[in-house]
Order: structure tokens, then sequence, then C-alpha cells
């Protein structure tokens, strides 16, 4: 059975479909990768999948359930988990603060029980820590929990924001550009890291640009142009596939023309 899968799923934007009717099947279990040209509809086909936009037409099927009219927090709490092209932390906040706010959607006790400061409730805060130290360690930044976010290198708030989603166990965690920005010591140690999550059970999704990451990990890769679907198999499948190459190369081309354009109007 596939964990997650969407049919003729498409959001428009005036004049623009970022995502046209897009069939994804994402198996339970391993690595899987959406890859595709700037602007294909990587990130907005997560931000359909996670909730964050509405589709214009089509479904999504997670586990069984149709989630597509349900909300971030519903699909959260599923267990769906994601990270953002961009490093969103509360960069003031502990490292370790900022894993325990992965847990919001899964917290059972009401925020009466809170104030009060119930038995019930200082249970589940136990607990609570202790998922996130499993997950600091999980990602290796046991021993920073108690530094402010923003005093980690960028590799390591990276990190942080994969603990934040691992905290509560989700069955399915979405990467938007893990590998962005980082030296290629910090890309193995997070393809090491990547490859131990699909161990311990959680299915990973990942929209990347670095094809040897890509290629080196993945079971499966689904390729979008212009927001469709133009090839899904495995890597040496899609590197074989002459739709692909010409994808990538037809996108080469067009930036290098628009480039030429500019230095001539500039001139
Ligand atoms: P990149 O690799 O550059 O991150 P991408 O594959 O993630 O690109 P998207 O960011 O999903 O591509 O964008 C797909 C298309 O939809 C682009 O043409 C983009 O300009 C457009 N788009 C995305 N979000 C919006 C929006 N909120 N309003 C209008 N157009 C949008």
């Amino acid at each position: 059975m596939m964990l997650l899968s969407t049919h003729n799923l498409t959001r428009r934007y005036a004049g623009l479909v970022a995502v046209d009717a897009v069939r994804l099947e994402i198996p339970e279990g391993g690595i899987h990768a959406v890859i595709g040209p700037n602007g294909a509809g990587k990130t907005t086909l997560f931000n359909l999948l996670t909730g964050i936009v509405p589709p214009s037409e089509g479904g999504i099927v997670f586990d069984g359930q149709d989630i597509a009219a349900l909300p971030a927090h519903r699909r959260a709490a599923l267990g769906m988990a994601r990270t953002f092209q961009n490093i969103r932390l509360f960069s003031s906040m502990s490292v370790l603060e900022n894993v325990l706010t992965g847990l919001h959607p899964r917290l059972s006790v009401g925020p009466l029980a809170t104030v009060l400061r119930l038995d019930r409730f200082r249970a589940e805060e136990r607990e609570a820590v202790a998922s996130a130290k499993a997950a600091l360690a999980m990602v290796g930044l046991a021993m920073e929990e108690n530094a402010p976010a923003d005093a980690l290198s960028y590799g390591d708030q990276r990190r942080l924001e994969i603990a934040r989603a691992l905290v509560a166990a989700p069955r399915l965690l979405l990467l938007d550009e893990p590998a962005a920005g980082m030296n290629p010591a910090e890309t193995a140690a997070l393809a090491d890291l990547v490859r131990r999550i699909a161990v311990g059970g959680t299915t990973v999704l990942l929209v990347e640009h670095d094809m040897g990451f890509v290629m080196e990990l993945s079971e499966t890769i689904t390729v979008l142009n212009f927001g469709r679907k133009i090839f899904a198999g495995t890597p040496e499948q899609v590197r074989a596939e002459p739709a692909v190459v010409e994808a990538y190369l037809g996108a080469r081309l067009a930036a290098k023309l628009r480039a030429q354009a500019e230095a001539q109007h500039g001139q």
C-alpha cells in the first residue's frame, strides 16, 4: 500500500499552473525524492501535501485517509512532519525548547491542565523532554541542548529543524532542500542522518537540487517540470530517461538565454 498518494493534484495561481494534475505515489518506508528545475512546482507540491496551501483540484490520501481538506495541524497529528527551505527556528529560544515546539500537535492535555500543572501535565512534560532529548541525540546535537538556537552553525541549525520535525515520531518526514547551503562534510553527515531516519521506520520524502545526494539516497524519484509529473522511477531509470535530461538541459539553456538578454539590456 502507498503511504501517500495524490490524484489530479492541481494548484493554480493567476495565469499559472504551479502544480498540474500530479499523480504522486510514495510507498511506505525508505527514502523518496521529488526533483525538477527551478520553478517546477516542488515547494508548491510540499505546501499542498502538508496543508499550507489548499489544492485548486484533486485529492491527497495519507495512510488510507483523504486529507486534502484537513488543516496543517491535523495532518501533523496524523504523522506528517516537514522542514522548510528557509530555516524557521525560534532564534533566541534554546535548542531543546525549539525541539519541544515540534510536539505541539501531539500533546493531549488541554490548556486548563497546563495552567493548573496537573499530574497528567507533569507526566506529559517529562515524556516530552525525554522525546526531545532523544531527537537531539539522533541528529547529533545532544551536547547543545541549552544553547540558543542562533548560536549554532548553519549546518547544525538545519539538523535542529530535522530534530524538531522528528520529535513527534512522524510516519512521513518531508525535507525541503535539506542540503541547501551545506558544505560537502555537512552534506555527507546529512545523508547519513537521513539514512538512519529511514532505517528507524520513518518514510522520507525530499526535495533537493543536489543530484549526487538524491541519486545516492533515493529509492524512487518523481520528476516535475512546469508543474507536471514527467517521469517517476528509480535513480537509474531517471538518469536514463531522455525527457528528464531534456527538462534539465532546457532549463539551463533558458537561464543562459535570460542572462545573455539581461547582459545585453544592461549595456
Ligand atoms: P525552486 O526549485 O526554485 O524552489 P520549485 O520547483 O519549488 O522551485 P515552486 O516554488 O513550487 O517551484 O513554484 C512553482 C511556480 O509557481 C513558479 O512559477 C512560482 O513562481 C509559482 N508560485 C509559487 N507560489 C506562488 C504564489 N504564492 N503566487 C504566485 N505564484 C506562485
